[in-house]
């Protein structure tokens, strides 16, 4: 089995390793049922979408040079997206169907290339002789990107390179019109950057890092303000990368982008690179992040809002932006390998970028708001069709993103039910991890099989728990965390024991006063999940748009087995308005009568909403003392 989404092996700055593709086997839990759904379901109902919007027909055209084009410029992108997903299901496990139709799709794409190597349907349909003519908008390299992110994945888990030929063939072509001593100019939509980073680590050819910097480097010289909004902070234009200060912009494109800068990092070791990522992490996590991982706060821009710009209604935190995030998350924490990166890994994936992902796996949200009247409600897919697809190859690979291995040891990052099978230096080392996480406090790491010499194993604390346990065989573990892990450096034996208990009790949290759609409200949280208030779980009556909690009267948590595929339900005490009467938009305050009732309050996660019938949603609680509050 080859790599996963990111090969760090050969790069001299990693501080921890990724693992071979398949390595890490999901065995049960939310994440492998949330895969299997992903594999059962949303693969082919994507086929079917990309058959019926028109994505297969244009590059069709492409080939043919007849028809007309469907959709928006970046119809081929979607293709791709798909075919990344299937190629690391298909890593994993023989799936013959699945295999005959990612086969079909890339003789399609095939077909599509100009003998020159370019590729984009778009230019190649609807605007013949206009190649390269719009870079702010025209997003072909950001096509070329997830072309050989595709291409990568079905080379590395499949050993399958007919898209890699094709990736070869249009990168060439590209190296003809962009570089030093030729065109100057950067994609609107950063992601070839990335990519491109990793198809040097894939072909170990330099070019693909020259080009790769390159782009990098002319970022933020004003080349992309012409475009649409007129905004070069929208393309991360404004000022150069390694200067910026905040993070700004389109949200999907700032975390690309800053994908990117980590891998360059990762390759070339300049601090400048690292530096300033961190500096534009720490703004986004400081102020200009929701509750659930989710960013890019503004509609009209689907770009980050000024600090603490973060409304619930109308907050945009597309769910691409949240996968955006957790892959900058994830090669930040391959770079510095601090836990604290982990965490917000965790934080994103279970609320910021499940929200989007509806439990039938044929239903998505592309914004995920933290309250709605009732009237947000998943698609069967969207005209700009970005997220599903990149929801399938996030939970396709999602195995790439649990551990990782230095020459000292291996690393676990996020939890579930899954096994480890990793070569080290010396031998190789297996595992058995077993939870209900996110939903129970304990996860167990059973040692299979072990070199003789002694390693560390490293299993993170999550900062959202402020009392973490851990004991090997049996034995209380007293040493000092390192880097947000506790570590365990012993010569193993297979059967040894790692228990760690991490306390999740149901608790409140407030925002910074300046989050003005937060102030004097509260919201509910479990361990790493966020809850939401669902019009369907109140009692008859009750909108979530009305009702108050008592920050006093305690938050009860209970399983539920047949809940929403099995969760924990939390209750608590408050209070809902009467809207009886009150019809008009504003009125005197002596006239509101004191018409609140108590209630019993019941959130689920916030993940889980939207599966049942449309209603209200909030997750931000206004505090209250149950029916005596007055108004
Ligand atoms: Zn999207």
């Amino acid at each position: 089995m080859g790599p996963g989404p990111v090969d760090n092996s050969r790069s001299p700055f990693a501080a921890l390793g990724t693992l071979p593709f398949g390595s890490t086997a999901l065995t049960d839990g939310v994440l492998s049922r949330r895969q299997q759904v992903n594999r059962e379901r949303s693969l082919w109902h994507g086929l079917r979408m990309l058959h019926t919007a028109g994505n297969f027909d244009n590059l069709r055209y492409a080939a043919s040079g007849g028809g007309a084009y469907r959709g928006p410029f970046f119809m081929d992108s979607d293709v791709y997206k798909w075919l990344e997903a299937v190629g690391w299901e298909l890593g994993q496990r023989p799936n013959a169907p699945l295999q005959e139709a990612a086969e079909q799709a890339v003789t399609i794409v095939a077909a599509a290339q100009d003998a020159d190597g370019y590729l984009d349907s778009y230019y190649q349909v609807a605007e013949p002789g206009r190649r390269w003519s719009d870079l702010p908008q025209g997003h072909e390299l950001y096509c070329l990107g997830h072309l050989a992110q595709a291409a990568l994945a079905l080379s590395r888990a499949c050993g399958n390179d007919r898209l890699l030929d094709v990736t070869t063939r249009a990168f060439a072509h590209v190296q003809t019109v962009f570089g030093e001593g030729k065109r100057i100019g950067v994609d609107g939509h950063p992601e070839v950057e990335t990519a491109l980073v990793e198809l040097f680590r894939h072909t170990r050819n330099a070019d693909y890092l020259r080009l790769a910097t390159f782009f990098l480097n002319h970022r933020g010289a004003g080349l992309l303000g012409g475009g649409r909004l007129r905004d070069p902070g929208y393309f991360q234009d404004r000022v150069p990368i390694r200067d910026a200060e905040v993070i700004e912009g389109h949200a999907v494109r700032g975390t690309y982008l800053l994908s990117g800068v980590v891998d360059a990092y990762l390759e070339t070791g300049e601090a400048a690179l690292l530096r300033s990522s961190r500096r534009q992490w720490q703004d986004m996590v400081d102020h200009k992040q929701y509750l659930t991982g989710g960013i890019g706060s503004r509609r009209y821009s689907e770009g980050f809002g000024n600090a603490y710009e973060l409304p619930s209604d109308a907050g945009y935190a597309e769910t691409c932006a949240a996968i955006g995030s957790f892959y900058w998350n994830w090669r930040m924490l391959l770079a510095t390998g601090e836990g604290i990166y982990a965490d917000h890994m965790e934080l994103t994936l279970y609320n910021g970028i499940l929200s989007g992902l509806g439990l039938d796996g044929t239903h998505f949200f592309y914004e995920n708001p933290l309250s709605s009247t009732g009237a947000h409600v998943r698609q069967e897919w969207y005209r700009v069709a970005c997220c599903p697809p990149n929801l399938m190859r996030l939970m396709a690979s999602i195995g790439h993103y649990l551990a990782t291995k230095t020459p000292d040891g291996v690393q676990l990052h996020l939890y579930d039910s899954y096994r480890v099978n990793a070569p080290v230096a010396g031998g190789r080392i297996v595992l058995e991890i077993q939870s209900n996480y996110p939903w129970e406090d304990q996860v167990l790491v059973r040692v299979v099989e072990t070199p003789e010499r002694p390693w560390e194993l490293s299993v993170r604390l999550p900062r959202w728990c402020r009392t973490p346990r851990v004991s090997v065989d049996g034995q209380a573990l007293e040493s000092t965390p390192r880097n947000g892990y506790a570590v365990v450096s012993r010569t193993w034996t297979p059967g040894d024991l790692v228990a760690l208990t991490l306390p999740m009790r149901p608790s409140l949290v407030a925002a910074h006063p300046y989050v003005e759609s937060a102030r004097h409200a509260a919201a509910i949280t479990r361990g790493p999940i966020v809850y939401c208030i669902e019009g369907c779980d109140q009692e008859p009556g009750v909108d979530p748009k009305t009702v108050s909690i008592d920050a006093t009267g305690g938050l009860r948590s209970e399983w539920h087995p047949a809940l929403l595929g099995g969760t924990v339900q939390i209750t608590a005490r408050g209070s809902a308005q009467d809207l009886t009467g009150w019809t008009q938009l504003y009125r005197p305050l002596d006239d509101v009568a004191p018409t609140r009732r108590p209630v019993q309050l019941t959130a689920i996660p916030y993940f889980l909403w939207g599966n049942r019938e449309p209603g209200g949603m909030s997750v931000w609680v206004p505090i209250g003392q149950g029916s005596n509050d007055g108004r």
